[in-house]
């Protein structure tokens, strides 16, 4: 996966804090090994490029930057400036928006970029309409362990039996409960998200009722392929849309939240002061590096192997008779529901862990165990399509997860 100078690059960076810390850099070579022996799933996760972790570990950690570009309230901030600026317009760039959109790139996680949103256009016990933890959303889209659920009222729409999204239970919703804003976007859903159906239910709905409803997009997973045009884009459709810079966009771990450019003032108030203090500027010029790789070509190719690599994988545990939610797959996951296998997915996943495959368990449409021990597993071809497996390779990974699962069956019975 990594060149030469990626891996001098690495070198370099354990031999640099193995000087201060040779604890420290004995750590960061372990876990090297371990992302390096080990076949990883997460549906989250990438492997970013050297250049996006060298900048990430620059001098620009040093720098406060208070404020927003050019209204700072610290001084010597006009080299950050002109790297935030570089960042923000590289994003708008990437998903083709400069005209419509502000993008404000301070968020530290995609947990911020929700909560910066939240706090431009919500106010303490505002009405909120997303999916739920338990059918794919994430935990900050109202879960009551979550402060999301805590300052707002969150009710959920529906996914069906088969796990697809309820369309017509969000125009339900909608009326019965009168949200100020409806969030689309999961965790672990692994068909498109029709950004342009909701935008005409909350439509109809404002226009019959005269309430104003704000559209929320939280493409923290899809955001690669909305950038390859292999997802339907949010942009248009939505007021703001939140994104970690991390998933399929293979980037900084970060957030970024995008909003019509009249509600650009909103976003940056509430990112800062209203939500963090100083920005982090090395995360920043991560993130920036990150979205020059977007807009070359080839990442373009990148997402369309993941997709395509997504769907074999796929179809192989469909046909090796493994029930999948919604019975396929048109993204980067999918979600494979172990009911009939009688098997929790913690124990699928200790027992991949053993045997060097790395993924998460999840829970499945109307999950009977709880949500620590679930009845699924979450796959996604991302990161290791990045470091060069075919769809061959996919497949072959499927034979040796169905093994697991096979063994794990055999010690039940
Ligand atoms: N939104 C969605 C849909 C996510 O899947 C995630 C993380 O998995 C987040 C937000 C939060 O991102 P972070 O972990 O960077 O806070």
């Amino acid at each position: 996966m990594y060149s030469k100078t990626d891996l001098n690059y690495l070198s370099s960076v354990t031999e640099t804090v193995a000087a201060s810390s040779p604890e420290v850099a004995a750590i960061i070579n372990k876990e090297l090994e371990r992302q390096r022996d080990n076949v990883c799933l997460i549906a989250s996760e990438n492997f970013t490029s050297a250049a996006v972790m060298a900048a990430t570990g620059s001098c620009l950690t040093n720098k406060y930057s208070e404020g927003m570009v050019g209204k700072r309230y610290y001084s010597g901030c006009s080299v950050v400036d002109e790297m935030e600026l570089f960042c923000r317009e590289k994003w708008l760039e990437v998903f083709g928006v400069s005209e419509t959109y502000h993008v404000n790139v301070q968020p530290h996680s995609g947990s911020q970029a929700n909560f910066t949103a939240y706090t431009a256009f919500l106010t303490k016990g505002d009405t909120v309409l997303s999916m739920s933890l338990a059918n794919g959303g994430h935990l900050t889209h109202g879960s009551p362990v979550n402060n999301s659920g805590k300052l707002y009222n969150f009710v959920h729409y529906e996914v069906d039996e088969e796990g697809f999204i309820q369309y017509d239970d969000i125009a339900a919703k909608l009326r019965e409960h009168n949200p100020k804003l409806v969030v689309a976007g999961a965790s672990s859903y692994s068909r498109i998200i029709d950004f342009a159906r909701i935008r005409s239910i909350i439509d109809e709905y404002t226009a019959e009722t005269g309430n104003t409803v704000f559209f929320m997009a939280d493409i923290a997973h899809i955001a690669g392929l909305v950038v390859a045009g292999v997802h339907p884009t949010p942009f248009g459709v939505c007021d703001v849309v939140t994104l970690t810079t991390h998933k399929t966009l293979r980037g900084a771990r970060g957030g970024l939240t995008f909003a019509k450019k009249e509600y650009a003032k909103k976003i940056d108030s509430a990112a800062f002061p209203g939500t963090q203090g100083g920005p982090l500027q090395h995360v920043i010029a991560g993130k920036a590096v990150s979205a020059v790789e977007c807009l070359k070509p080839e990442y373009k190719t990148y997402i369309e192997n993941v997709v395509a690599n997504c769907k074999v994988m796929c179809d192989e545990f469909i046909k090796m008779g493994y029930k999948v939610v919604t019975g396929g797959t048109d993204n980067h996951l999918f979600l494979v529901d172990l009911t009939p296998n009688n098997v929790s997915g913690l124990a699928v996943q200790n027992e991949l862990e053993r045997r060097g495959i790395i993924l998460n368990r999840n829970c499945v449409p109307g999950e009977k165990r709880s949500a620590y021990e679930t009845s699924g597993i979450r796959i996604g071809t991302a990161p290791e399509t990045t470091r060069g497996f075919t769809a061959e390779d996919f497949v072959k990974v499927a034979h040796r997860i169905d093994e697991a699962i096979k063994d794990l069956m055999a010690q039940n019975n």
